[in-house]
């Protein structure tokens, strides 16, 4: 997203030499509430290729907790990967950062980061709301509602009875995600650049193994990207051979105009900060002490919320992508 153009709120660098930590807050907005989003661990060519992509994704994390209709803003951030001596000491330190913003920031896991670490950045007073849980099944039952409201929206059916679902990065989520697949009847085309970990997946619940490169131009009813950022592009989309795309990772599409593109090639694509909501709305389950019935309940509207967004998006001739991005912003706007 070369022309993207940041208007968040906050940007804070955070460094000491003693650890070599190297690390950036993007808090993108505090309209709704503090801003909620993950830690990404990862080695960038750039500190502003670092800066860049967690004021991006905290944008993006602003429209999924709008739009998944949570009090919280929006915001990401990023730590530059070094092998760090001591990696408790180094998170403690990092959550030390994130303790000065007073709420502002509250973080997650990401790409990179576990569970053990968010502990450690508690210990170092960060704002943790999450608890202990993994949030990645969660994040799996959303998905899996939207990819069967889009299935609905677009075949009439009530399961996946029969559907193919093409599940690329069988990790945390996608492995979830074709587990709930797999006993909804769907058949499944399972593909990850780790191929054991595919092949693994593939005996156990049936299916076959699509190798990384074939992904896009696999037939297929349903692609769920459930891996990397940015896999549809001008390129891929031309070699598409799916009806929808609904999947977990974050960042889906290279840029948002690859959404009119998608459109016009008859492709209906469930936008990924609506589909992939699960993990947001189960930390918010437990900040709030939900039960089990009202996280499920929770999760279930996103199935409804991306029918609703189909809906729109057919009566008005417009990309579903516009329609989700219309409902966040009016959310956004009636809280400012
Ligand atoms: P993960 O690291 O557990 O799994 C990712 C899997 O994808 C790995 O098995 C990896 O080998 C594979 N992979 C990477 N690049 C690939 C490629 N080009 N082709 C095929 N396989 C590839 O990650 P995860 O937690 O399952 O998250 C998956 C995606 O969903 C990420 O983009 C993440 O940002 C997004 N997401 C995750 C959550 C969550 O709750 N974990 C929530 C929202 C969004």
């Amino acid at each position: 997203m070369d022309d993207f153009e940041w208007s968040g709120e906050q940007v804070v660098l955070c460094k000491d030499d003693a650890l070599g930590l190297r690390a950036v807050i993007a808090v993108d907005s505090t309209v709704l509430g503090g801003g909620l989003g993950g830690v990404r661990f990862k080695h960038y060519p750039s500190y502003g290729a670092g800066i860049r992509e967690a004021q991006r994704l905290a944008a993006a994390m602003t429209l999924k907790n709008a739009a998944a209709g949570l009090g919280y803003g929006g915001a990401k951030a990023v730590i530059f990967a070094t092998e760090p001596g001591d990696r408790r000491a180094f998170m403690r330190a990092f959550g030390e950062f994130t303790a000065r913003l007073g709420g502002s920031y509250l973080p997650g896991v990401d790409m990179g980061t576990t569970m053990d670490d968010l502990r450690w950045m508690a210990e170092g007073g960060a704002p943790v709301i999450s608890g202990e849980e993994n949030p990645s099944p969660s994040t799996a039952v959303g998905v899996h509602h939207a990819i069967r409201a889009a299935v609905a929206h677009r075949f009439g059916a009530d399961t996946l009875d029969g559907r193919t679902v093409l599940v690329q990065g069988v990790g945390h989520v996608g492995a979830s995600l074709a587990r709930l697949a797999a006993a909804d009847g769907a058949r499944l085309l399972l593909s990850d650049l780790d191929g054991e970990r595919a092949a693994a997946l593939a005996r156990e619940l049936g299916g076959r193994v699509v190798p990384p490169e074939e992904v896009t131009a696999t037939p297929c009813d349903v692609y769920a990207p459930c891996a990397a950022a940015r896999v549809v592009h001008p390129g891929s989309i031309a070699t598409l051979r799916c009806d929808i795309i609904a999947g977990a990772a974050n960042d889906t599409l290279a840029h948002p105009s690859c959404a009119d593109l998608l459109h016009a090639r008859g492709i209906t694509y469930v936008p990924d900060f609506v589909a992939n909501a699960g993990g947001v709305i189960q930390m918010d389950a437990v900040h709030r002490g939900l039960s089990q019935g009202e996280l499920d309940d929770a999760l279930a509207a996103i199935g409804t919320r991306v029918a609703r967004l189909l809906a729109e998006s057919d009566a008005e001739g417009i990309t579903p992508l516009a329609a989700a991005e219309r409902a966040a912003r009016a959310r956004l706007a009636g809280a400012a």
